[in-house]
């Protein structure tokens, strides 16, 4: 009986847009009490737009996104995209960029039109921020965006806020995923206060933010070795490998292939509803098996 419970309950799982690595998977899938859920591109869209543009005193608008833009546009973040797109739309074509360099988890850094142009978090920077920019990047996070800055020849000049939405199911699944005896962790690079009103916004009380893209697995690390068992929904590059590391990966269909790879599972439609399906058609298929 084994193999055929096996095969009906991946046959019902392709139908609910899930697939699954193998059956070594499902076991796993009884004993998990934690589920950590990235936040950009999986609890929310990750499609963001421009939504704010502040340049400091003496600084020209309109120069500030076509530095910002033309850099951003060499980079596939979502953060980026959306600076590009939004520069784009507000000064028409950007210029080429002479010169790229990703920080992960942090921002970009590169050569535009000769000037050396960074944009990302603050933290970035060697020194602190102008007293007017530093304000405008709190207003922004305040309001639940994400906040960059962006400096040109080593000074900053201009914050740019943007955001993106929370999901209009992912309440739903984190109900869904609690009823399942799950208890969700928000994980994230982003700042602690947009985290926190994404959590809010959804039900999560256990928010962990500003963790670059290598400490994630070690977050997860962490919680295993607090005894939790733990599932991991990602969609990013940056995900990748705390998928790997989680009890149980799950990765978003419309995410990246380094997330696919990594998990054990894929919710291919992307809909965080479906993690909480996965999780429950699992310990069907099991108890049908034993
Ligand atoms: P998440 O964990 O939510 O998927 P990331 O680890 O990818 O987020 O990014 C964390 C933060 O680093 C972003 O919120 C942003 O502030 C900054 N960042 C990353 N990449 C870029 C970029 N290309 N341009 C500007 N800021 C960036
Ligand atoms: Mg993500």
């Amino acid at each position: 009986a084994t193999p055929t419970a096996l095969m009906v309950g991946t046959g019902r799982g392709a139908q609910l847009g899930i697939l699954i690595k193998g059956p070594e998977v499902l076991e796993s899938t009884r004993r998990v009490d934690t589920v950590v859920l990235d936040k950009t591109g999986t609890v929310t869209t990750g499609r963001m737009t421009l939504q704010e543009v502040y340049a400091a005193d003496g600084t020209d608008e309109e120069e500030l996104l076509r530095l910002a833009g033309a850099l951003e546009h060499a980079s596939e973040h979502p953060v980026a995209r959306a600076i590009a797109e939004g520069a784009g739309e507000r000064v028409g074509a950007l210029p080429p960029v002479e010169r790229f360099e990703n920080v992960a988890g942090l921002g970009v850094r590169g050569t535009v039109e000769g000037h050396e142009v960074l944009v990302g978090r603050a933290r970035l920077l060697p020194g602190p921020l102008p007293a007017g920019l530093a304000r405008a990047l709190e207003d922004a996070e305040r309001e639940g965006r994400t906040a960059v800055v962006v400096a040109q020849d080593g000074a900053a000049r201009g914050v740019l806020a943007v955001a993106d939405a929370v999901k209009g199911t992912s309440a739903e699944a984190v109900r869904s995923l609690r009823a399942l005896g799950l208890a969700p962790v928000l994980l994230t690079g982003d700042n602690r206060t947009v985290a926190e009103s994404v959590a809010r916004a959804v039900g999560i009380d256990e928010v962990i933010a500003e963790v670059l893209p290598e400490d994630k697995v070690a977050v997860v690390e962490r919680l295993r070795a607090e005894g939790r068992t733990v599932a991991m929904v990602g969609d990013g590059v940056n995900d990748a490998a705390a998928l790997a590391t989680a009890d149980l990966g799950l990765a978003m269909g419309t995410g990246t292939d380094a997330a696919i790879e990594a998990g054990d599972l894929t919710l291919v439609r992307g809909d965080l509803r479906v993690a909480a399906d996965a999780i429950r058609l699992s310990r069907r298929t099991l108890s049908t098996i034993k």
